[in-house]
């Protein structure tokens, strides 16, 4: 175990926030890292304790071996608790940047949690600099042909795992570049985009080959052993007001590709907030990031609706721990809304009820009190608007590749087959998003990893 008096002596610290308004001038990555020796000491405050939540259902989807490679980093025996790390872990750099971190919830300490993610982060960044992650091509190959449709983080997990078992993996996907969501939806300065291509490019190198602008097509498929569905869960929940298709109402995740497109090719986003009043209708994480990516553009204002009440500061008695607390949480969007406008973007228990546009394009919003889902009469109101964000969830995956593959979906919109495995039929599988619906990174990946450990089984027979 870490030290026994740790978490006693030393307090919790996290990877530090740039400061606010040096951040909102680029999309760099939001946080500084803390140096090796600090590391150590945030390490050395997990105890080990009988019964590791942080590494069960409740804390880690992947059961990340969390107590075991504190314990090493505690010691400074680095490579070996980032060799512990990798044997659950595809790919710490993502998680350590963009999880939630369900284990440090879940951790005996609760919120003095041991930095987990953190710790996670710097090990594989420093597995990176050392050289220690080196490509790693299968010696022997099984002469089994895997396609795994979609890139996002189901994709490259499931392709990553085939490919280390001497499959032969192409992961066709139909963006310009591989990531999905990691790559076009979370934004760069979560996720610089450079840690993706720094994957795909190790992947490539040990085998995998990525075919990208590519519409996965069934025909073109059929000569592989098995197809594994990664295409995630995208299909926005559509605004059903009057005037949601002027021109300025935008879905999320189509505004969030488009900034990163200009981040990464230098150029102006095809959708900008520059100089524009936006509102964003949704108050979760991808609402969030709309508002971060409309402040570095430049907007002149950002409000935030969101439906439901506020979330309780603290937890309520039937949220208990070690369950994902359900409360108040101030996301660095918000903080950097709070910094620029002086006050909190988010408007609770409000819609809009309807958009107001002038020769096709928005002006403004009408928006309206809710009460539970109902408005409230006389509640209504005018504000001005150029840009309307769209960012009120997912109603599953899209019918086109379901119609395409001959898979019918659940209720919920996803390929789920109804025997709760990864095994839709024939030789056809589906994980991440695209089976369980919009989820989180981690979720995906421990998906992805589980499909593929099935199609393996499939394949030997
Ligand atoms: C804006 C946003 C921010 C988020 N932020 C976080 C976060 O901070 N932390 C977190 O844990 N989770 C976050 N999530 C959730 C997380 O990104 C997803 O749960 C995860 O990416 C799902 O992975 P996936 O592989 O199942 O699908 P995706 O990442 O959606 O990837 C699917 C890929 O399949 C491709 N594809 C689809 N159909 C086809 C086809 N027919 N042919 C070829 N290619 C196809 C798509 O182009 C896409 O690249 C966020 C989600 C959004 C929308």
């Amino acid at each position: 175990m870490g030290k026994a008096t740790g978490f006693m002596e030393i307090a919790r610290i996290e990877n530090p926030y740039r400061d606010a308004e040096a951040r909102l001038c680029d999309f760099e990555d939001l946080h500084r890292t803390q140096p090796a020796d600090a590391r150590r000491a945030q390490a050395s405050r997990c105890m080990n304790c009988g019964v590791p939540f942080c590494q069960s259902d409740f804390g880690c989807p992947l059961h990340n071996l969390i107590p075991e490679w504190n314990d090493l980093l505690y010691r400074g025996r680095e490579r070996e608790a980032l060799e512990r790390l990798l044997r659950t872990a595809p790919f710490p750099e993502f998680t350590g940047r963009v999880c939630p971190a369900l284990c440090e919830k879940a951790c005996n300490l609760e919120n003095d949690a041991t930095t987990n993610r953190d710790n996670e982060l710097y090990l594989i960044e420093t597995g990176f600099e050392k050289g220690w992650i080196q490509p790693r091509a299968p010696k022997l190959r099984t002469g089994r042909r895997v396609a795994v449709v979609g890139s996002g983080p189901s994709g490259l997990a499931a392709a990553d795992y085939l490919n280390r078992l001497g499959h032969e993996v192409t992961v066709v996907e139909r963006a310009d570049r591989a990531g999905g969501l990691l790559m076009y939806g979370i934004p760069n300065m979560k996720l610089p985009k450079s840690v993706v291509a720094r994957r795909i490019g190790l992947m490539a190198a040990e085998g995998v080959r990525f075919l990208l602008n590519t519409e996965a097509d069934p025909a073109a498929l059929s000569g592989f052993d098995a197809v594994l569905l990664c295409g995630g869960a995208k299909k926005p929940r559509a605004l059903n007001v009057e005037n949601a298709g002027a021109a300025g109402v935008h879905f999320a995740v189509d505004y969030l590709t488009a900034a990163t497109r200009a981040v990464l090719s230098g150029g102006e986003p095809s959708v900008t907030a520059k100089r524009k009043r936006v509102i964003v209708v949704g108050g979760g994480d991808t609402g969030n990031d709309c508002v971060g990516t409309a402040l570095r553009q430049g907007c002149a204002s950002v409000t935030q609706f969101e439906m439901m009440p506020a979330p309780p500061v603290d937890r309520a008695a039937s949220n208990p721990w070690p369950e994902w607390p359900r409360t108040l949480r101030t996301d660095y969007g918000q903080l950097e809304a709070i910094c620029r406008q002086g006050g909190d973007p988010r408007v609770y228990q409000t819609t809009v009820k309807r958009v107001i546009a002038d020769n096709g394009a928005v002006t403004a919003v009408e928006t309206v009190r809710l009460k539970g889902f109902d408005p409230i009469p006389g509640t209504e109101k005018s504000l001005p608007c150029e840009l309307l964000l769209i960012a009120a969830g997912f109603v599953g995956c899209e019918e086109s590749t379901a119609d395409a593959f001959g898979v019918e979906r659940d209720r919920r919109g996803n390929m789920m087959p109804l025997d709760g495995s990864h095994h839709l039929k024939g030789n056809l599988f589906s994980a991440g998003d695209m089976r369980t619906g919009q989820s989180l990174v981690v979720r995906s990946l421990a998906d992805g990893r589980a499909a593929a450990s099935e199609v393996n089984e499939f394949l030997k027979g």
